[in-house]
């Protein structure tokens, strides 16, 4: 199944393999680095790749050591609140099915995808990678190594576990907490599927399908988004066979769209309430503002400043950083490219923080769904505040950051707007070469 066109005939006198910066498009030539090392882009400043080989087999044996750990993690307890005398424990899937029975299904969805089916299907998508590189099931291959890298931006035990601790904090007034086993079970998923995301990448496994040594050319001008061998225009990638394109579809559209259906989002998940407690029965509806601000009260002053900055200063920010981004690329701005690198960075980062609130609302419901006497819900404003923080992952994703340095070497401003034009100035003459130490 391998490609037949990568026995392309190279001259004598041919380059190096080069391959272009997948944050700046600049042609770079690698060299081996010691183990420990990595290099990273003199323009744009992204990490290119790492010293030292780490064995793909390693990789298999942390993806079977994750699925083991989904079993402690999701069917045992991790924590038990003694609530009135009563006991409750909860499990990490019993916050989402009691959402999704209560009707709050889309939100129910949302949580149970970060928390446990995206980090069960990256253990089992490098799983399928390896027996697909075995039998040379190419479509398979490429389709799974794409999903994974688009599914560990969605893996979010971490921030369930930083919520975790915030909705202990905020239980703590009612009930007395009990750690359990389970727990111990999701920090050890988490661990390790932490180590398998870092160990991860696309390119080495495609290196191992077919080495990117084999194919070397005359010129560089596209960057397969796929399997990362750059290589001279064309219709399809001479290794992957995905189709070849210089930058994103549609980038620039699409993040617009999402920003702007985010923006719009924002307003009613700051304005309807998102939790509603029902205590002897007294009803206490809390937006996001009212729960930080009633946080502040109660004297659980790190609390507030965490759920703050998650639920309201994280996605307004990344919302007004990608809308920069996009305005200095349409109005050609030529200054602060690596500045705006930064943004980008930052932007990609922080986003998934943002979905912690839903995190504690899902978590306060396994715990505190007691009927009359003591009752937790979510309200409407919950579901607008997922939309929002999907959109806004949507947004980041679809921003492809090699249109922030199109225009870096221009001197005289193009009317073209569209990126594909604007790149075809780029040559791989401009041959550098960085390496630092991490
Ligand atoms: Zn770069
Ligand atoms: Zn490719």
């Amino acid at each position: 199944m391998c490609s037949s066109q990568s026995a392309l005939s190279i001259p004598q006198s041919a380059p190096k393999a080069v391959r272009l910066c997948q944050g700046c498009d600049l042609a770079i030539e690698p060299h081996k680095l010691p183990k420990g090392q990595s290099a990273f882009c003199p323009r744009c400043n992204l990490q290119l790749y790492k010293g030292g080989t780490p064995s793909l087999g390693g990789n298999l044996a942390l993806a079977i050591t994750c699925l083991l750990l989904f079993v402690p993690s999701h069917f045992f307890p991790f924590i038990t609140i003694r609530l009135f005398g009563v006991m409750i424990p909860a499990t990490l899937p019993s916050g989402t099915f009691t959402l999704i029975s209560e009707g709050f299904v889309w939100l129910g969805l949302l949580i149970l995808f970060c928390s446990s089916i995206a980090p069960l299907l990256v253990s089992l998508g490098v799983i399928l990678i390896h027996l697909s590189q075995r039998f040379r099931w190419l479509k398979t291959f490429r389709f799974t190594v794409q999903s994974i890298q688009y599914l560990k931006h969605w893996m979010m035990l971490d921030v369930f576990l930083v919520s975790l601790g915030v909705s202990c904090f905020k239980l703590q007034d009612y009930a007395d907490i009990y750690m359990n086993v389970g727990l111990i079970g999701i920090v050890a998923l988490q661990i390790f599927s932490l180590i398998l995301i870092a160990r991860f990448s696309a390119r080495r496994y495609w290196d191992l399908w077919q080495p990117a040594k084999t194919t070397k050319f005359k010129s560089y001008e596209v960057h397969c988004g796929h399997c990362h061998l750059s290589q001279p225009e064309g219709e399809k990638c001479v290794r992957c066979e995905a189709k070849l394109s210089r930058r994103k579809k549609n980038s620039i559209q699409k993040t617009w769209a999402y920003l702007i259906a985010s923006s719009v989002c924002i307003i009613p998940a700051n304005v309807i309430p998102i939790s509603v407690l029902i205590t002897n029965g007294q009803r206490l509806e809390d937006t996001i503002f009212s729960g930080v601000a009633s946080l502040v009260v109660s004297d659980m002053l790190g609390i507030a400043i965490i759920i703050f900055v998650a639920s309201i200063v994280v996605p307004v920010a990344k919302i007004l950083g990608l809308m920069y981004l996009l305005l200095a690329i349409q109005f050609k701005r030529r200054v602060y490219h690596k500045q705006r690198m930064i943004i980008y960075y930052v932007v990609k980062w922080v986003g998934k923080w943002s979905v912690m609130d839903l995190f504690v609302i899902s978590i306060m419901m396994t715990l505190l769904d007691r009927g009359q006497i003591l009752d937790f819900t979510p309200g409407y404003g919950a579901v607008f505040f997922g939309i929002v923080v999907v959109l806004t992952m949507l947004a980041a994703d679809s921003f492809d950051p090699r249109l922030i340095w199109d225009n870096l070497n221009d001197k005289e401003p193009e009317k073209a707007n569209t990126a594909a034009s604007a790149q075809s100035r780029h040559s791989a003459q401009a041959v550098q070469s960085h390496s630092s130490s991490d």
